[in-house]
């Protein structure tokens, strides 16, 4: 059963994603080496609730923090610490909130000062594929439209795809159906209406597409130990086009003054 929004529930899930995209952009300014992760998440905790709103993911399934904070070979789901971050190093940061009883959810991956050219094509095809999802997410396509759509783009890259975690309808709950792979094949799954919200958000290995999770309950770390990438927005499906509750536009403005 796929839950599809009202124009009305569409503006209240925009206004929530809107503010995960300037929670993102708050804990932009602060990302450089020597910073903790704990820190980065004290600045999202703090931010979101001065906008009356409430951190999603904490206390979510028992997790503990306001942020994911997934550095290097961590694919998504890490727990903030006293890591301090490093010259070259990446950190997805996946941000979800809870305002006005609906849920905001995304995901950037930020680069620590400089990092490796290898590493910053990585992003960019992570980033890539999830506009390849976005154009595929339309009234009348099937989920497995998304799937492919950002598989293509992220092996056409020399990466790979991992399989064992999902996009997911958005709404009230921050888990709904559909479950939207990064895989898969065209013209397969459930098919989009106009209503239906959803978060894309691929996570592209750098190596291989095995991974594990640690003894945290958490973390999930690339097998090869190389790094992996994750980006991700909400949309909502229409006709013709997406319509994207996520912007990535002030994390930019913050990135281009730093
Ligand atoms: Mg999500
Ligand atoms: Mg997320």
């Amino acid at each position: 059963m796929l839950y599809l929004k009202t124009d009305e529930e569409v503006g209240l899930l925009k206004e929530s994603n809107m503010l995960v995209s300037r929670t993102l952009a708050e804990v932009a300014k602060y990302i450089k080496p020597g910073v903790t992760t704990l820190y980065l998440d004290s600045i999202a905790e703090t931010f979101i609730r001065d906008h009356n709103a409430e951190p999603a993911f904490k206390g979510y399934g028992g997790f503990p923090n306001t942020l994911c904070t997934s550095v290097n070979d961590e694919v998504v789901h890490g727990i903030p610490s006293d890591y301090r971050l490093k010259e070259g190093d990446i950190i997805s940061v996946d941000c979800g909130v809870i305002l006005n009883g609906w849920v905001g959810d995304s995901a950037f991956t930020f680069a620590v000062g400089e990092v490796k050219e290898e590493v910053k094509r990585l992003m960019d095809f992570t980033r890539a594929s999830l506009e390849e999802g976005v154009k595929a997410a339309v009234a009348g396509n099937r989920v497995g439209d998304i799937s492919s759509a950002v598989q293509e783009k992220a092996e056409s890259g020399g990466y790979s795809v991992v399989r064992e975690l999902v996009g997911h309808g958005l709404g009230k709950k921050m888990h709904e159906s559909p479950e939207v792979p990064n895989y898969g094949k065209r013209g397969t799954g459930p098919k989009m209406e106009k209503g239906l919200v959803i978060c894309i958000e691929p996570m592209i290995n750098f190596g291989k597409k095995e991974t594990y999770q640690m003894d945290d309950g958490w973390t999930i770390k690339t097998a090869d130990g190389k790094p992996s990438a994750h980006f991700e927005y909400a949309v909502a499906v229409n006709k013709g086009k997406a319509n994207v509750l996520t912007t990535f536009e002030f994390i930019e403005e913050v990135l281009n003054i730093m």
